[in-house]
């Protein structure tokens, strides 16, 4: 069947999964208009020249959000990465696009590496994929998480090529830095605030940039109307960033009772992103990732979803993201499973939806099936409140992707 292009669409009798809720709430048709959805009812009336699907009584649901993805990360080999011409980075980027659409994501929050051009051919339809909220680059000290030179190497930040992350140092270098991101249209601003996985000369341990650079972030972010998300891994780091004003710990693998406590005071989120060590610890030298850097996993792998329990059970709100580099980023739907050894599915599913718009600035705007909310929707034929594993097997459950009103994906019949 041809699909729809217009933005516009009637979906009939969706037993519609209210997310807020954490229910079935009963069968709906949707009528999506210009991208938004216009009307929720029993029985919508028909509209002229408006296309209609009959989801027979299947699961209608939000599109998913995942809050940490890296777009243009092809290959987990970031060095490599930075060699590539933009232009081949950009088409790489694309397939991987293709495919979140094709699992049921129909936002997603790039920590670093997708720019304002790849969001706009997105909107503009000229690539298939979700709606990208990005940071532009990720904004990283010398040295730090987003610094891939080695310790012999010494070539000045590439200036021709894509990468994820840009050097600053200092409080003038910061504010900079963000302020150029920014005028690219931010949507926030990543700052790389401890070490990581992925960077040559860093430890996992070690805290990045000073308080008094942190808090320049935020003041720029803030003065825009933005947020600061910082990728940290330990308490140490954690904590210090929170109390500088940052609004979302990105993996938080070792935070503690204390970082508990500050993100539940300062309505911060926690946003961890288990699929990825997962992924790495299995297959990440096979996918490109550099041996002495997988080693680097372990110390944080099994610990990140202990910390995601406990942080769960104390009550902080936490958004679904994944953060998976690669070929391996087939693996986005495997968080659904991680966290429902200790979430119910109605908890996970909310952090890929309404928590996630949350985080976003977009309650009423994402997540939820409302009148006023974008035409993001999937259809499913099964019930993920009482399988979670519906949500993890697009090929066999998820029947129908609309994205601002446009069919992205349909397999119903
Ligand atoms: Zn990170
Ligand atoms: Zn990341």
């Amino acid at each position: 069947t041809a699909m729809p292009t217009t933005n516009s669409l009637i979906l009939r009798n969706g037993s519609l999964l209210d997310t807020r809720a954490g229910a079935i709430v009963g069968k709906r048709d949707v009528v999506v208009e210009d991208g938004r959805i216009a009307e929720v009812s029993e029985s919508a009336g028909a509209r002229d020249g408006v296309a209609e699907i009959n989801l027979g009584g299947k699961t209608l649901m939000p599109g998913l959000c995942d809050a940490h993805v890296h777009v243009i990360a092809s290959t987990p080999n970031f060095p490599q990465l930075l060699t590539w011409s933009p232009l081949y980075t950009a088409a790489r980027a694309s397939e991987l696009l293709r495919d979140m659409i094709d699992r049921g994501f129909t936002t997603v929050r790039d920590c670093g590496g997708a720019d304002f051009g790849l969001a706009r051919a997105v909107d503009e339809g000229l690539l298939d994929g979700p709606r990208i909220l990005y940071a532009g680059h990720a904004i990283s000290q010398t040295g730090g998480h987003g610094d891939m030179r080695g310790p012999g190497e010494n070539w000045d930040e590439c200036c021709c090529c894509a990468g994820l992350g840009k050097i600053a140092d200092g409080v003038p270098e910061v504010r900079k830095a963000c302020r150029e991101e920014i005028r690219k249209g931010a949507n926030f601003i990543k700052i790389m605030a401890s070490g990581g996985v992925s960077s040559p000369t860093d430890r996992i341990s070690s805290t990045q940039f000073a308080e008094e650079e942190v808090a320049a972030a935020v003041e720029e972010a803030e003065a825009a109307e933005l947020y600061v998300a910082a990728h940290v891994y330990t308490a140490r780091a954690a904590n210090r960033v929170l109390r500088a004003g940052v609004r979302s710990i990105e993996h938080g693998n070792l935070i503690d009772e204390e970082t508990f406590d500050l993100l539940k005071e300062n309505d911060a989120f926690l946003v961890p992103t288990m699929a990825t060590y997962q992924a790495l610890a299995s297959e990440g030298v096979e996918a490109g990732m550099p041996a002495d850097l997988v080693a680097k996993v372990h110390d944080v792998f099994e610990a990140g979803q202990e910390t995601a329990a406990k942080a769960y059970d104390a009550g902080v709100k936490m958004v679904f993201g994944t953060d998976l580099l690669g070929s391996m980023q087939r693996h986005q739907l495997t968080e659904f499973a991680i966290r429902s050894a200790f979430q119910s599915p109605a908890e996970t599913i909310r952090s890929a939806t309404v928590t996630a718009a949350e985080l976003f600035n977009e309650v009423g705007e994402t997540g939820e099936i409302i009148e006023g909310a974008r035409g993001d929707m999937i259809v499913l034929d099964g019930d993920p409140l009482a399988d979670i594993g519906v949500m993890q097997d697009p090929d066999r459950y998820l029947k129908l992707v609309v994205k601002g009103g446009t069919v992205m994906k349909e397999a119903l019949n």
